[in-house]
């Protein structure tokens, strides 16, 4: 039996996604058809399409740029929501919840979301080795990603957090915000600053911003320095990165993070665990 699985954007035809998924499913050894779904960027488009895919018996669909605030809109509306998705304040998998369909609730009520991006950094920082619990973390952004990664790192036991943003009322606003829907990131004091007072020595600092999409680079102070360095960015050269090497830090783009949320999600689907190390090798192998 095929299960279908897609994954709606807005652009798509870039995503990896179904190089990914296909790569975990031929790992458990299971029939998947997993696509790319345009959809118009309104909110009555993106509900027809995620309806009519789970009508016609679609598993699991992950959600990418634009959408995940919209998914998180529809499911907080109707249907459900993961912890982690409520504090992330957007979806990137839903799937169907079984128990409302078993009650007689439509497919509607069923629809549920969670967020695996922040777990599948975690996930990826630990498979690279570098020590989480007891570590000062500084994060580089406030927008949607860094929001999403910011529960799952204190839930990795790290001990301190300090948020640098260009525009500071938006780091602010968003500790604020999340310690309101969160008891657990409301006991972790975070600290707040613009991006070109983030000095000292750090265990690891994450870039979240999307600087890389464009030519620019961070202002960032002269005695800023850490042990290791995470662009949340890849697939092109990452100044950010280059910097941190240059004084002795080990780095990592966020390919890693990409394939980590994908494997949650496959296995929040299927209930088929991943070996993300085979995986990773498999898909790189690919790329030669
Ligand atoms: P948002 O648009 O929500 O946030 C953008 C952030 O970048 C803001 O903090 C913004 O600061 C900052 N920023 C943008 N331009 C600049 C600049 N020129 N100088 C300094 N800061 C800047 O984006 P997202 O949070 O959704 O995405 C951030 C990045 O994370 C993207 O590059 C995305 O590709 C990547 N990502 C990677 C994933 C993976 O699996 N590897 C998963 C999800 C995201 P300000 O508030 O001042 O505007």
């Amino acid at each position: 039996m095929t299960r279908h699985f897609i994954v709606i954007g807005n652009p798509i035809a870039h995503s990896k996604s179904p190089q990914i998924h296909q790569v975990f499913a031929t790992q458990v050894d299971i029939d998947i058809c997993y696509q790319r779904q345009h959809c118009p960027d309104n909110a009555a488009g993106f509900s027809a399409v995620i309806e009519a895919f789970f009508h016609g018996g679609g598993v699991g669909a992950n959600v990418t740029v634009p959408f995940k605030q919209r998914a998180y809109d529809n499911c907080l509306a109707r249907g459900g929501l993961s912890e982690h998705a409520k504090i992330a304040g957007a979806v990137n998998t839903l799937l169907l919840n079984e128990a409302v369909l078993k009650n007689g609730g439509s497919i509607k009520d069923a629809i549920y979301g969670d967020n695996t991006d922040g777990q599948g950094l975690v996930n990826h920082i630990v498979r690279l080795g570098w020590p989480l619990s007891g570590a000062r973390v500084a994060l580089i952004g406030a927008g949607g990603a860094a929001r999403g990664i910011i529960l799952p790192l204190i839930e990795a036991g790290i001990a301190q957090l300090t948020i640098a943003n260009r525009t500071v009322s938006k780091a602010t606003k968003l500790v604020t915000d999340l310690s309101a829907a969160s008891p657990t990131i409301a006991q972790h004091h975070i600290t707040t600053c613009a991006t070109t007072d983030l000095t000292g020595q750090f265990d690891l600092i994450i870039n979240a911003t999307s600087i890389g999409l464009s030519s620019n680079t961070l202002p960032l102070a002269d005695d800023l320095n850490c042990h290791y360095a995470y662009d949340m960015m890849y697939g092109r050269a990452l100044p950010f990165l280059q910097r941190f090497a240059d004084r002795g830090a080990q780095t990592s783009e966020g390919y890693g993070m990409l394939i980590g949320q994908a494997a949650l999600s496959f296995e929040r689907w299927t209930g088929h665990a991943i070996n993300v190390e085979q995986a990773t090798t498999t898909l790189s192998k690919q790329h030669e």
